[in-house]
């Protein structure tokens, strides 16, 4: 799991299945565990307003840089 945190206040946004090397390009709903995000919307915030991105229909497509992630990869 991995915990995803704002870039701009640090606050811990959502802990997620990260499955695979590579850069957080999205949020599939599904291997989401926990999320203190705030919506307006389809927009997906921190409480602090920065913008993270934009919920779709499977997943939340992150907008660059709006977050930081740090804990283990699944490996698949
Ligand atoms: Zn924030």
């Amino acid at each position: 799991m991995i915990t995803v945190k704002c870039a701009n206040c640090r606050k811990k946004l959502f802990r997620y299945e990260k499955v695979g090397k590579g850069r957080l390009w999205h949020l599939w709903k599904e291997r989401i565990t926990e999320d203190n995000s705030v919506r307006e919307g389809s927009e997906v915030r921190c409480a602090c307003g920065n913008f993270i991105g934009i919920e779709e229909a499977k997943w939340i497509k992150l907008k660059t840089h709006s977050v930081t992630y740090s804990g283990s990869i699944t490996k698949n």
